[in-house]
């Protein structure tokens, strides 16, 4: 989701768009450059990796680390802003980075296709054009002052495992169409709405976001119809899949939190999406002279924020201390409870005024839908206490409310092994089981599960960081990822 630029990016104005490829360069004149990159890495954590040239590799390095690895450079390098990585719904760089992939779909033998929300679809039918097709997908899109891998890595490390199945004369072979969407909005960013992209294709986006405005009062259609798109309602409609037409939806994207990390495996597989309630609460006092007002006569809004953040603080780092029994008479356990305020802004903001409005948001994650609501309950009433013993009002408005998004647990557990097989692979040895994670951060995933079974790998990144340029995943590991969808296709599809 998005996220504020990163503390130490320079606040420079929006400008022309910066790429290390020339604008007029074709899609072929990038793949020659490509194939002249040399090799980028040179740690070989794993065993095997002295076999590659010989014919016994199976592990396909040239294409699913080196040549993974530079195409993340590549559309890393492809950006609407000078400096850092900036590319938000159906902007120039966007489009760019869109006909990038198309070319990368291409050669990897599928059929191509941009639809009327940008998306990016690449297909190949395999045996049986009129099976249910598997869809692979992740976003082409960035928050502002972006990493390289968020989103992107889910894109390249599928196409390459289908361009290993089409050196090899495999892609003939798959019992049904497989399917590469590189969704055009999952961020957010431009709209302030996320999954413009992969919400159209699951048919849960309502025909009323083409009239969402950006700030600078251009429409969603108006975007479109720049790009040359024109959408009505009726194409609209037409956007979403029939389920009958889908057998499953699978994606791969780095974890943004520090687990796989800590526990030193590339991979895990993810049980579930958390649901959210994003909430907007606003206190109000009196405002006054900083120092004529006694402390005892005082109506503050920001001294009665703190409480109520640290009371947030409190019930979300101990909930069973806060809520009653569950039907069993068990004390309540939140699974995997975040909450955060994260902004928090007061009128008339002066060092010699007490305020007379304070407003912050709380953003609250967990897998546990009926968990989450009885926090919300919970808080509520208890922040409304605070307030009233400090004679102050406050208003709770709920800003957006998602539930959690289950992985399919057949889908899984297929996942879960094409992973453990990809790193025992690479080690040439037992290895330690796939961990099994849950993600508190949204993903297109979220949306395709109202269209289908959906399932997900997550790819160790440095330190759990993302939506910064200081985002990181090893050469191998973007390789563990490429050999995971490979073997889930070689042995699923
Ligand atoms: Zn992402």
């Amino acid at each position: 989701m998005a996220s504020p630029p990163h503390s130490s990016s320079p606040n420079r104005p929006l400008s022309k768009i910066r790429f290390t490829i020339s604008h007029n360069s074709s899609i072929f004149s990038l793949l020659v450059v490509l194939y002249l990159l040399p090799p980028l890495s040179s740690a070989h954590l794993y065993a095997g990796v002295e076999d590659t040239k010989g014919v016994k590799n199976d592990l396909f390095l040239e294409v699913l680390r080196d040549e993974a690895v530079a195409r993340l450079n590549v559309l890393g390098k492809v950006s609407d802003a000078d400096g850092y990585l900036e590319r938000t719904y159906l902007s120039p760089a966007s489009i760019i980075a869109g006909n990038i992939i198309r070319g990368w779909m291409e050669e990897a033998g599928l059929r191509t296709w941009v639809d009327q929300m940008g998306n990016v679809h690449g297909r190949v039918d395999g045996m049986n054009s009129s099976a249910k097709s598997l869809l692979i997908g992740s976003h082409l899109d960035t928050v502002i002052d972006a990493g390289i891998f968020d989103g992107a890595l889910g894109i390249i490390s599928a196409l390459s495992a289908l361009k290993v199945l089409n050196i090899n004369g495999q892609l003939k072979n798959l019992k049904r169409p497989v399917e590469v969407i590189a969704f055009s909005d999952e961020e957010g960013v431009r709209f302030q709405s996320a999954f413009l992209g992969s919400a159209a294709i699951a048919g849960v986006l309502p025909v009323s976001a083409l009239q969402i405005q950006d700030k600078s009062g251009v429409t969603v259609q108006n975007v479109l119809k720049e790009n040359s798109i024109e959408i009505s309602e009726e194409s609209f409609f037409e956007l979403k899949y029939d389920p009958e037409s889908v057998w499953g939806y699978i994606e791969l994207h780095i974890e943004q939190g520090p687990v796989l990390e800590s526990v030193g495996l590339p991979l895990g597989v993810v049980k579930g999406i958390a649901g959210q309630t994003r909430l907007k609460v606003t206190v109000r006092g009196s405002q006054g002279h900083a120092g004529t007002v006694p402390m005892s006569m005082r109506q503050d809004p920001m001294a009665a924020a703190a409480e109520l953040i640290v009371l947030l603080e409190s019930i979300c780092k101990h909930p069973e201390d806060f809520l009653s029994y569950d039907d069993q008479c068990k004390g309540f356990s939140v699974e995997s409870l975040v909450c955060t305020v994260g902004e928090i802004s007061c009128w008339p903001s002066a060092s010699n005024v007490i305020p007379g409005e304070v407003t912050f948001t709380v953003d609250m994650r967990t897998i546990d839908d009926m968990g989450r609501e009885a926090v919300i309950y919970e808080l509520s009433n208890r922040m409304h206490q605070i307030c009233d013993r400090r004679s102050v009002s406050c208003n709770i408005e709920c800003k957006h409310d998602a539930n959690a998004a289950a992985c399919d647990t057949g889908l899984s557990s297929q996942l879960k092994s094409a992973a453990y097989s990809a790193m025992k692979r690479m080690a040439g040895e037992d290895v330690d089981d796939v961990p099994v994670l849950m993600s508190g951060a949204g993903h297109d995933a979220m949306a395709m599960a109202h269209l289908t079974k959906v399932g997900m790998l997550f790819v160790r990144c440095r330190g759990g960081v993302s939506h910064s340029p200081a985002e990181y995943v090893l050469d191998d590991d973007v390789w563990a990822a490429g050999l995971a969808i490979l073997t889930f296709l070689e042995t699923q599809m």
